[in-house]
């Protein structure tokens, strides 16, 4: 008995009390500002590996970005990425983010459809698809039901079927042998029902958006309701931004 005390002195609290309002280490490369100071903007963009870093406007596309690091590395006075882990949005556009924008990034309500905050904003059941991912996103995906995350708090909960799925969330640039499979689980899913893509490669594609290994035709032909970036997607990212498209207040 004392022992087990002991054990549970030293480890301290095993639970994120608020993950809206968590702190993550310095070393966490969240929202990036871009600031207004003079460089080689063509240098800049050419250190990015998924062309995320456009020239005209200069901007970032969180959709496209792997959060390398390069760019900061290099160019550290012109962009630093913040330790902000709530980079989720329901508009593909919003992810891009622009120099000299220190916003924080959010879901915007009016883009929300009416039955998701009306029919899951207490319960919401979610069937994840590989396709094609990497296990690192799915990895993380796992932690956020875990102990220190318990994204059940939310009444947000992974399930085996998609019988008993409110919606999918999609990670993985999406293979070619995939489609089909994402296809049939979505299919299975009982409307109304809900698309999230979690992590660059579901989004873009990432560093296999020009593989012809790959098949986007489900992601363009869908409306998606919550685009996650992250590479991968941190838990407090993914809580956060389906928190924020339930219009859930903690
Ligand atoms: S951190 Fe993102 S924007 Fe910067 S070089 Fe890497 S992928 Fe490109």
């Amino acid at each position: 008995m004392l022992t087990t005390l002991k054990i549970l002195y030293h480890q301290g609290k095993q639970f994120i009390p608020d993950p809206t309002k968590a702190k993550v280490p310095g070393i966490f490369r969240g929202r990036p500002e871009i600031s207004n100071e003079e460089v080689d903007i063509k240098a800049l963009a050419d250190v990015c590996p998924t062309n995320a870093i456009m020239t005209s406007p200069v901007s970032i596309d969180l959709g496209r970005c792997t959060f390398c690091g390069e760019c900061s590395r290099l160019f550290p006075n012109k962009v630093k990425f913040t330790t902000d882990y709530k980079l989720s949005v329901n508009k593909r556009d919003a992810l891009i983010i622009s120099e000299g924008s220190v916003n924080k990034i959010t879901v915007d309500p009016d883009l929300v459809r009416n039955e998701i905050r009306k029919l899951f904003s207490g319960s919401l059941k979610l069937r994840q698809v590989s396709a094609g991912g990497d296990n690192s996103t799915e990895l993380e995906l796992n932690a956020c039901g875990n102990v220190n995350f318990d994204m059940g708090r939310y009444g947000i909960e992974f399930v085996a079927s998609p019988r008993h799925a409110d919606g999918i969330v999609i990670t993985g640039p999406v293979s070619k042998n995939m489609a089909a499979p994402l296809q049939i689980t979505y299919d299975a899913i009982p409307t109304p029902k809900i698309i999230i893509l979690a992590g660059t490669d579901a989004i873009s594609g990432g560093i296999f958006a020009d593989s012809p290994a790959i098949d986007r035709s489900f992601i363009e032909n869908n409306h998606i309701d919550l685009f996650i970036p992250g590479n991968p997607v941190h838990p407090l990212t993914f809580i956060n931004g389906i928190v924020d498209l339930l219009g859930i207040t903690p």
